[in-house]
């Protein structure tokens, strides 16, 4: 029979002594947010721990048709909390929340389902999300914090950015991690400090910082990540895809959160007109737009002037890219988004494209793998390589496949610059690669 899991509040009084453990996902962006919400009186800690133990935590919590970050997310807090490096009475759990139609709308129910199987049901469990899908009195966002946690997201992107063009050209392995550390310990002070503003003057020390660091010219394929958002860029749940790239002697492209900010507005839009919501929520929607799309040519620009850098892609550009392709109507998981987010690539010359896919997603699976026809017809060149990730799939398995799909990029590169390739026999590792 249906039984009703009840909801723990977090309240004011525990905001004192309780540590509140997130999932890991954007190590840069969190990187910055975390000291931003310490520093308003909150212990927040990012919960750790090793893969393999994760996915185990998760399979024994979560249902096994539950898609693989809901698996991941929950199985990292659970191990957390099994730990005993965490008082299960003073700790509370923080996820984000988007409130879209897929399942990531039960990730609530779904954790507060594994505290109870795991002996823990008096853990709150805090959903942090702006479309008032649950509140709790002991977590608010100030303006201060807000304004904070938004300039935070914007220097995470551009860092993320900036940092895989270094990385996989640096000439003394590690220089890029120590300008990026630094830059994040220089942001953070100037956070603690309360100095906020002053945009426009970070990113330019920021993109100073990186262009001092000694780098190869060397023509290396660049290939993109796409895919559902944890999986494209939680180095838990893609297997540090990044790093691995750059050890391949590749160079990834990654696109930042704001465009999924800006789908998830434009979304809003796109309800209007198929759904006919009222008209009265337009004007705080084209004000959220046009607040973002500011945000975002700023850094844009940033790149642009300074002239080291490729910048990247503006979204009213990326937008215009999925008609005739697919319908901004789909926009379940990432919706439409994922599509132009392959489009983008190529139009600005990347054809490699790895595609993360999660097990049991369905949204995505659509959006992502059943587009990758229509755009291979559209453009032959594209070499998109979809990898999925489950509890099962070995690392060894989807690195043969991400080498395949190098092996390829490399073979177009050399046709394109006219080198003569002779044709291949299949050998073994080929063979291996497709069991
Ligand atoms: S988009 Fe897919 S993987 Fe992500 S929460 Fe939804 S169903 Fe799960």
């Amino acid at each position: 029979m249906f039984e009703e899991i009840q909801k723990v509040e977090f309240t004011k009084e525990m905001k004192k002594d309780y540590t509140i453990l997130v999932p890991s996902m954007l190590p840069i962006h969190f990187q910055l947010i975390v000291p931003i919400l310490r520093d308003s009186g909150y212990h927040i800690e990012i919960a750790g721990g090793d893969t393999r133990q994760i996915v185990e935590e998760g399979l024994a919590d979560v249902h096994n048709d539950i898609c693989y970050p809901c698996l991941l997310v929950i199985g990292q807090m659970m191990a957390a909390l099994k730990s005993g490096k965490y008082d299960p009475d003073k700790t509370a759990l923080m996820i984000t929340q988007t409130g879209g139609g897929c399942r990531a709308s039960n990730y609530l129910s779904l954790m507060r389902k594994a505290l109870r199987s795991i002996g823990y049901p008096q853990v709150p469990v805090i959903s942090l999300n702006f479309s008032n899908l649950e509140k709790n009195s002991g977590f608010q966002f100030t303006v201060p914090m807000l304004v904070k946690a938004g300039e935070a997201l914007l220097y995470g992107d551009l860092l993320m950015w900036i940092y895989n063009q270094c990385a996989s050209h640096e000439l003394h392995k590690g220089d890029s991690k120590k300008v990026l550390d630094q830059c994040v310990d220089k942001l953070t002070r100037q956070f603690q400090k309360n100095r906020y503003g002053g945009l426009k003057k970070n990113y330019r020390s920021i993109l100073d910082a990186f262009a001092q660091i000694p780098r190869d010219d060397a023509e290396k394929p660049k290939v993109g990540i796409v895919g559902e958002i944890y999986m494209k860029y939680s180095p838990l749940g893609n297997n540090h895809l990044e790093e691995f790239l750059i050890q391949e002697g590749a160079e990834p492209v990654v696109s930042g959160v704001m465009d999924f900010l800006l789908y998830c507005f434009t979304n809003r839009f796109v309800d209007r007109k198929l759904y006919g919501f009222k008209r009265l929520t337009d004007l705080p929607t084209k004000l959220g737009i046009q607040i973002l799309y500011g945000f975002q040519n700023g850094i844009i620009h940033a790149v642009k002037e300074h002239g080291v850098f490729q910048a990247p892609t503006p979204f009213k550009h990326l937008i215009t890219l999925v008609e005739g392709t697919i319908s901004r109507g789909a926009k379940m998981g990432e919706g439409w988004l994922l599509t132009a987010e392959m489009l983008e690539l190529i139009d600005s010359g990347v054809n490699n494209i790895v595609c993360t896919q999660p097990f049991g997603c369905l949204p995505n699976h659509i959006v992502a793998k059943g587009m990758t026809r229509k755009i291979k017809d559209r453009f032959p060149k594209a070499n998109i390589v979809a990898i999925d990730y489950d509890p099962s799939a070995t690392k060894i398995n989807q690195e043969n496949r991400l080498k395949l799909m190098l092996a390829n990029a490399r073979m177009e590169e050399k046709k394109a610059s006219g080198v003569h390739q002779p044709e291949k026999q299949p050998s073994k590792i080929g063979e291996e690669i497709l069991v």
